[in-house]
């Protein structure tokens, strides 16, 4: 193998003619194997693809026994090839088949091949195969050779992915079913989008490679200046370890070491974009091996700057509404509230999150913005192929990829019946059980998608409006003006009915972009969060309630403080917002005659000294979802460990009952706000135990309304009451035994 940089850049040449010819599939595969094979003087060139079941698959070679094609497999971690892909580490070994971990396979004739270098073909920092390498020789290979080989690798890997789609290698596009749970229902007939996290790099080979580093000199001046920009616009008020990592973060942008591993990459022939892209590969590896949990974690920032630099270089934002297909129905991994809203919403039509569960920030957002959404669809993700069909029905959690036409048409017809039952509920009645008992709906609010609903349903009022959603919508920070006018809207829009404002709970998963690379915690659902933040920059917190009583002029007004921890934090929050009132008053403002305060219940130490706080606060509201995941230790976000609790265990239902016999002694007004109020079973549940006001979400409040009239409250009670104190018992099933009976 030639150590020439010369040679590398004509083999990468010689590939962009390939990638530029009419070739596709097996026959490119072939070609490409063979070009390499000729190029680097290597006796075998192989490439093994990565199946859907996890086994690596001999798909083209040059060397070996053409008869192994398609028959060889290894799992990943077996032989040298199978550890490559399973470390994502280049892997040279001068003696193969002495080496302990190799494994033999006699259908490939590889008998006369000593020295082997492997190279795992990543994407997204996934392994999607492996290239190998061999020689008769016993030879050691150069470090410049591997570094070669890797440039050469990752253009493969690029070649697979554009000319023939490397899941077409190994997948088929037949229809295929996957269950999760719903999200928000609706039926929806679309076209795939999988959400990439990272930006796309269309183009890898350099046609002029000072132009490219000039690029990159240009990318990585502005990048330094946003930089810059971003932390003198954060620092002050920070705490000094916050503006430590910040300060860090400031020092990688600098990182000369980085910028000249870059710059070698291109040397090599690389665009800028791929060679930021192939340096943060190598950097990612290497921290995320780290045994230093700090420095392993250093790998965020590092991974951001390079996003960041990527979306310099390539001038696009992180997805373009053209990408998105029509009626998209996007497909994600993972997902935060905040890159659902980097998406231009009205185009999204569906929304499926293999790692979602009904409380996650992203699934309250995507009610709110009544978005028809599945989650926990575990395994879609990597058999999804963008831009073919799908059928979401996000009533029962369903979701059919690659459809036949049979299929789509009577999933068509059954999108009309779900329309028409749809338009026949109606929320002007009153929601009165079948025994007669009254149940207050209210909804949950935060985005103008909501006001607008809310102004066509008429629900009784809003229960809990989410202000910390305004900020995670918007691309920077929100003016006080523009906050106001958002609060009076909504005022306007509620026509004199109740509406409860909770102050910003940002932090935790609700991090706004301007935040984003300041925020980063280890434990963020335990971190600075809520209130917390709030009472550290009492100025939010006062700049919001002037907002507020503006927006109210004269009308009551009601505060609810996110995260309350001690009886201290909620009488400090109340005395801030208090002093905005005398300013009111001095400055001869309008102000309000009623003003309630009260928390959320979502701490577990809360919940259990409730009576600390009934003579002070005006109301309670009860979050569930927060108060769940801390009482049983289960990260609401976590499909692992939301799914190890059942919400409706005695346990849970008797600290619930509880705070309720608390607040009901002393007449304190309740609410339940969590998302359990949005399933029929857990409402029953709740109302069984004696609950009777909810705050639930805009888009499930018809189908709740329709299923409390159906129900006798008492016959739940009963239900219930006997079971509370057993061991063993199933109250879920109970509970749904009893709805599916009732007509
Ligand atoms: C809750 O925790 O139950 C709640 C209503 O608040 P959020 O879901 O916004 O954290
Ligand atoms: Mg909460």
């Amino acid at each position: 193998m030639s150590q020439n940089n010369q040679h590398s850049s004509s083999l990468l040449k010689h590939l962009r003619n390939l990638a530029a010819s009419p070739l596709y599939g097996k026959e490119r595969l072939d070609m490409i194997v063979r070009l390499i094979a000729d190029s680097v003087q290597a006796d075998v060139c192989s490439i093994y693809i990565l199946r859907r079941d996890n086994l690596l698959e001999l798909y083209a070679t040059e060397g070996l026994s053409r008869e192994a094609i398609h028959r060889t497999t290894l799992k990943v971690g077996e032989g040298i090839i199978g550890w490559s892909a399973a470390d994502k580490q280049s892997i040279a070994i001068a003696d193969a088949p002495k080496h302990e971990r190799f494994a033999y396979k006699p259908e490939t004739n590889e008998d006369a091949f000593h020295s082997m270098l492997c190279i795992p073909l990543l994407k997204n920092l996934k392994t999607v195969g492996v290239l190998a390498l061999q020689n008769t020789m016993r030879r050691i290979y150069t470090e410049a050779e591997i570094e070669m080989m890797e440039t050469v690798g990752m253009v493969v890997t690029e070649m697979l992915n554009g000319a023939a789609q490397l899941a077409d290698l190994n997948a088929s596009t037949e229809p295929q079913i996957f269950t999760g749970i719903s999200l928000y229902e609706g039926l929806v007939i679309g076209n795939i989008y999988l959400h990439e996290p990272y930006v796309r790099i269309t183009n890898f080979i350099a046609d002029d490679i000072e132009v490219e580093h000039k690029r990159l000199h240009q990318a990585a001046e502005v990048l330094r200046f946003e930089v810059d920009n971003l932390i003198s616009s954060a620092v002050s008020g920070l705490k000094s370890d916050t503006k430590e990592i910040l300060e860090t973060y400031r020092i990688f942008s600098r990182d000369k070491g980085w910028f000249t591993r870059i710059s070698a990459a291109i040397e090599q022939g690389l665009t800028a974009e791929a060679a930021v892209d192939r340096v943060r590969s190598d950097i990612v590896n290497t921290m995320q091996s780290m045994k230093d949990s700090y420095l392993r974690e250093r790998y965020h920032d590092f991974n951001d700057l390079a996003n960041r630099i990527l979306r310099l270089l390539s001038g696009k934002p992180l997805h373009k509404s053209e990408d998105l297909p029509e009626n998209a129905i996007v497909i994600a991994k993972s997902m935060g509230p905040a890159e659902l809203l980097e998406y231009n919403i009205s185009s999204i039509k569906g929304l499926i999150i293999e790692e979602a569960s009904q409380t996650s920030h992203v699934s309250i957002l995507a009610r709110s913005l009544a978005i028809p959404s599945v989650g926990r669809c575990r395994g879609i993700y990597r058999v999804a192929q963008n831009y073919y069909p799908i059928l979401l029905d996000a009533n029962i959690g369903k979701v059919r990829i690659f459809p036949d036409k049979a299929t789509i048409e009577n999933f068509s017809k059954a999108i009309q019946n779900n329309n028409l039952q749809l338009c026949h509920q109606n929320l002007q009645e009153p929601c009165i059980s079948k025994d007669n008992v009254d149940i207050e709906l209210f909804v949950n609010a935060g985005l103008s998608y909501d006001i607008n609903l809310i102004k066509q349903k008429q629900p009784m009022g809003i229960g809990l409006f989410r202000s910390e959603l305004q900020l995670l919508l918007s691309a920077g920070q929100v003016s006080f003006l523009e906050q106001t006018d958002f609060y009076r809207q909504t005022y306007d829009a509620l026509d004199n009915k109740p509406i409860y404002f909770r102050t910003y709970d940002i932090g935790g998963d609700k991090i706004p972009s301007y935040l984003s690379s300041i925020i980063k915690e280890d434990n963020p659902a335990l971190g600075f969060r809520g209130i917390r933040i709030g009472l550290e920059r009492p100025v939010i917190l006062r700049i919001q309630m002037r907002s507020f009583l503006l927006a109210a002029n004269g009308r009551p007004l009601n505060v609810i403080f996110p995260m309350i921890t001690s009886l201290d934090e909620f009488l400090m929050a109340k005395e801030i917002c208090l002093k905005e009132v005398n300013r009111f008053k001095k400055l001869g403002l309008r102000v309000s005659q009623e003003i309630r305060f009260g928390i959320m219940v979502e701490v577990p130490i809360v919940a259990m000294h409730i009576d600390d706080y009934l003579d002070d606060c005006d109301f309670l509201s009860v979050g569930g979802n927060d108060l769940l995941q801390f009482c049983y230790a289960a990260d609401r976000d976590n499909p692992k460990t939301a799914s190890r609790y059942d919400r409706l265990s005695s346990a849970s239902l008797k600290l619930l009952r509880y705070i309720l016999v608390k607040a009901n002694q002393k007449s304190v007004p309740i609410r339940f706000c969590g998302e359990m109020a949005g399933n029929i079973i857990e409402i029953a549940a709740l109302i069984g135990i004696g609950y009777r006001s909810f705050s639930i979400s805009v888009a499930q409040i018809e189908v709740i309304h329709q299923a409390i009239k159906r129900i006798n409250v008492a016959d739940i009670g009963n239900l219930i009451e006997k079971d509370l104190d057993k061991k063993n018992v199933n109250i879920r099933e109970n509970i749904r035994y009893y709805i599916s009976g009732v007509k």
